[in-house]
């Protein structure tokens, strides 16, 4: 959370830094005529001088968040290349558009999809809530280094997801498969025994590079009480 800008003493802080140096060249005049307005200006600085006054400060104090590319967006700081090559392994097995469907504990929609090569983001794996751009909502990117950047529409909760599903894709794609009966990949309906068991289909398993193997002795495939308790 920012600071709010406080006014008591600014004029003092910002005399301060053009004394230490801290203000140079275009800055520093217009710092100096600030600190000379606030003394000579009836009634005080306005509130856009107030608003420079603000600006030269925060240049002192932040100057990364005054870089010429401005505001990066939000990254997590963790690596999601395992959500980047869940999806390089799905391209070499011949899925052309490859697109993950899933959804948090709270029942927000997510989706998956690699960006074609129209577009800026080529390649890279976007997340959204599914819609359509611009009434969708967009969570973030995971770039081709594996690194997540955050999108505007990201929650901390959509942000807890997406962590654990990095580190453990089929499990989770397990839970959203038998919550909903649909493959997290695919879309289909999952129908028989062992395709429910995880959670989705042996095409998509072998595509994906998930594990899909026997139903354990002595377990229920299908039990609505189960699957409603994850
Ligand atoms: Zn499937």
């Amino acid at each position: 959370m920012p600071q709010e800008f406080r006014r008591d003493g600014a004029i003092a802080t910002l005399t301060a830094y053009i004394g230490a140096g801290r203000l140079t060249g275009k800055s520093q005049e217009i710092a100096q005529d600030l600190v000379t307005a606030s003394t000579t200006r009836r009634g005080g600085l306005s509130d856009a001088q107030w608003g420079l006054v603000e600006r030269l400060i925060k240049q002192v104090e932040a100057p990364a968040a005054q870089s010429p590319a401005g505001p990066e967006p939000e990254d997590l700081g963790s690596r999601f290349g395992g959500v980047f090559e869940l999806f390089e392994q799905a391209v070499q097995n011949g899925i052309k558009h490859p697109k993950i469907r899933l959804a948090t504990g709270d029942g927000q929609a997510l989706m998956f999809v690699r960006a074609g090569s129209g577009s800026r983001y080529s390649g890279q794996i976007m997340i959204t809530d599914g819609g359509r751009y611009p009434n969708n909502r967009y969570f973030g990117r995971i770039d081709d280094a594996g690194r997540f950047v955050g999108g505007r529409d990201l929650t901390p909760s959509v942000a807890s997801y997406l962590r654990a599903f990095n580190a453990n894709p089929a499990d989770l794609a397990r839970v959203y498969g038998q919550k909903t009966g649909q493959c997290a990949f695919c879309g289909l309906e999952l129908k028989d025994g062992r395709s429910i068991h995880h959670g989705y289909g042996p095409i998509c398993a072998d595509r994906w590079g998930l594990p899909y193997g026997d139903v354990p002795d002595g377990e229920e495939v299908f039990d609505q009480a189960d699957l409603f308790a994850q």
